[in-house]
């Protein structure tokens, strides 16, 4: 066995519904834009783009539950509230039809957005890394299997903020839907078990301001609430 010459770091995990065992987490990857009336949001023509993705670190995954920190260097943080779909199995080129034997469970989640900075980024054309990858940009509910859930392909996902509900759309208004954005991320790496996909947005996105409390989630997949902390 081999020495680090630090400590290792901790492997970062989410939590699984009713269970102490916990999922632990090897990469993110994002959809961009997967909801039609969200692509139009922010200015895109959904009908004409393929699925995109971005990256978030693993340990940017945190409870969506208590206090999520609001994050430096943003006057303008975003929701977006996602379903996430966790990876038991991996592979490379998978096929539509057998992508969606690789998905374990499910969970509802926030991909967090300095939208300020991804502004910057775009028109400058440079990576979004800091717009979306920061600490604590990613919370994720509790999972839970695909045994409890079966593969949700439609019901609501809604967000609301300060009981106001802001965002609301269905799982079947993904422009590409879980088992298409599986097999496609697939062709550009190789998936692994523990990977994360947060599956993209419905409309609605907004800006947070600390002390919010937000309650979201996915139809027959699960909720959260948390409330941003304090600047
Ligand atoms: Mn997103």
């Amino acid at each position: 066995m081999s020495e680090f010459v630090i400590s290792a770091p901790a492997q970062p995990s989410v939590a699984v519904a009713g269970s102490s065992a916990r999922f632990p987490v090897r990469r993110v990857f994002c959809v961009g834009r997967n909801y039609a009336a969200h692509a139009r949001e922010m200015g895109s023509d959904p009908s004409r783009e393929p699925p995109f993705f971005f990256t978030k670190p693993a340990d940017a995954v945190v409870p969506a539950s208590g206090t999520v920190p609001y994050p430096p260097m943003t006057a303008d943080l975003h929701h977006e509230v996602e379903m996430v779909v966790a990876l038991g199995a991996g592979g490379a080129e998978v096929a539509p039809e057998q992508a969606l034997g690789l998905v374990w469970g499910y969970g509802v989640g926030l991909d967090l957005t300095r939208r300020d900075l991804q502004a910057v980024a775009k028109d400058a054309g440079r990576p979004w890394d800091m717009a979306k990858g920061f600490d604590a940009s990613a919370p994720c509910s509790a999972l839970r299997p695909v045994a409890d859930v079966g593969h949700p392909g439609q019901g609501r996902i809604w967000l609301e903020v300060n009981g106001q509900l802001k965002q609301e759309g269905d799982l079947n208004e993904m422009i590409w839907g879980v088992a298409e954005v599986i097999s496609y991320l697939s062709r550009f790496v190789t998936l692994q078990a523990g990977d994360l996909i947060y599956s993209g947005t419905p409309s609605g996105v907004a800006a947070l301001q600390p002390g919010d409390r937000l309650r979201g989630g996915v139809d027959g997949v699960g909720e959260f609430e948390l409330v941003i902390g304090t600047r």
